[in-house]
């Protein structure tokens, strides 16, 4: 009978992987954190790191929270400027103030820290190419890059096009359930107010938006998305799309004039969480992006992926307490997952779906926002 190496295997080593391991600090398993990247590694993303993040770590370890706030190469925003399609701006302030991370940090940073734990034993450069379980002897066995894992339980945190979902869940591109996007970083965007992050709701983009977040080395992350259905549609190239924007549009390309690209465009795919998938099941798991849980309106993951890997590192650590592994049992964790976010996301799916693609009622929310300080305090409430 084969021995497990390992109690558990996280797969992926991005916000939900790292998180996951370090949630399951002081319990005793073994954990393998496995990853086919090397750190640090860039990820396409906007930046923007939600202001519950540090509350996430804190939950774990005062201590990461701790080294969390000490990380230097973080910009801290504390306003959401956001323009109606007619270009009118509405501020709405954060009680809490949010982040803007390069991927690049955030994600060596979070896998430094998983990476230090003395219950965790890092796998970089090392792809998982298959999984598939073992019903006599009750484990997991991982092809991978370097050869062969056996792991008693595992969670999958491998991303938008996980290996894991594909085989145990649901993995389908459904385009109404999914958008994409591009980013580049620039510098001397102009008029940028270092402390507030920027979307543009524009005409050419009915299902997403344009969006300029300050980083803290003074360089700016510009990007635009969409839902995919809607590309698909018009046939949209997002590149292009972004090209055009900078160079072109009305009110927004006028602050780009003296501004550099200075990164390649790139682009990568958000799974939404406006539907529901298997998170769960005998003796697995699916976190972040894995798992489907962007939200489909702002495309914010990141803290989705960490609180979600929160949850399964915890679950894990209580089934091995229990010895119960049960597809029954794993529930509770797909119960935590869609308590916490299954309702904002269907907030965010309303939105996108029924207020922003109609531009007279937006512009006519904004104005009358701007109006009424009542009406304003009501829609940040709403919103955020
Ligand atoms: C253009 C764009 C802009 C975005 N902007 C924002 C934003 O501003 N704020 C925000 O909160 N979210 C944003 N998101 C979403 C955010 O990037 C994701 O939700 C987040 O990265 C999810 O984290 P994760 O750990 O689940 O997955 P990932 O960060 O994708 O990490 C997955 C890890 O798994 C590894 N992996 C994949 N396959 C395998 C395999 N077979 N074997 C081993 N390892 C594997 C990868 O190398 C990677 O390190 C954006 C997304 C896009 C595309």
């Amino acid at each position: 009978m084969t021995a497990p190496d390992f109690d558990v295997a996280v797969i992926g080593a991005g916000p939900a992987g790292s998180t996951a391991a370090l949630a399951m600090l002081n319990s005793g398993l073994r954990v393998a954190l496995i990853d086919m990247a090397t750190f640090p590694r860039d990820k396409t993303c906007g930046d923007a790191v939600a202001a519950y993040v540090p509350k996430v770590l804190a939950t774990i370890s005062d201590e990461f929270r701790a080294e969390f706030e000490a990380f230097s190469k973080r910009q801290v925003v504390h306003i959401c400027r956001v323009f109606a399609p007619n270009g009118q701006p509405l501020d709405f302030k954060f009680s809490e103030s949010g982040n803007i991370i390069k991927r690049t940090e955030l994600d060596n940073f979070l896998c430094g820290l998983a990476q230090r734990q003395k219950h965790v034993t890092p796998f970089f450069d090392c792809r998982v190419n298959s999984i598939a379980f073992k019903p006599n002897q009750k484990i997991w066995e991982l092809q991978t890059a370097s050869g062969v894992l056996h792991a008693k339980l595992i969670i999958g945190c491998d991303g938008a096009n996980s290996v894991v979902t594909r085989q145990l869940s649901d993995g389908r591109l459904l385009q109404e359930h999914h958008s994409a996007a591009v980013r580049a970083y620039f510098t001397d965007v102009e008029g940028v107010n270092p402390e507030s992050f920027e979307l543009h709701f524009i005409n050419e983009l009915p299902l997403g938006y344009f969006w300029i977040f300050p980083e803290s080395d003074g360089s700016f992350n510009v990007g635009l998305g969409a839902l995919s259905k809607f590309i698909s549609d018009k046939q949209l190239n997002l590149r292009e799309l972004l090209q055009h924007v900078v160079t072109k549009h009305d009110s927004i390309s006028k602050r780009f004039t003296k501004a550099n690209r200075i990164s390649d465009v790139k682009g990568f795919g958000l799974p939404l969480g406006s539907r529901k998938i298997p998170i769960s099941g005998n003796a697995w798991m699916l976190c972040g992006d894995a798992a489907h849980l962007i939200d489909p309106l702002t495309g914010e993951g990141i803290g989705q992926a960490m609180a979600s890997g929160r949850f399964a590192g915890w679950m894990a650590v209580d089934c091995f307490k229990k010895n119960n592994f049960s597809a029954e049992f794993m529930k509770s964790y797909d119960r935590q997952v869609y308590k916490k976010f299954w309702a904002p996301h269907r907030k965010s799916y309303l939105m996108q779906r029924y207020l922003v693609p109609r531009f007279t009622l937006f512009n006519k929310v904004f104005e009358l926002a701007h109006r009424s300080p009542v009406f304003r305090r009501w829609l940040q409430r709403a919103v955020l």
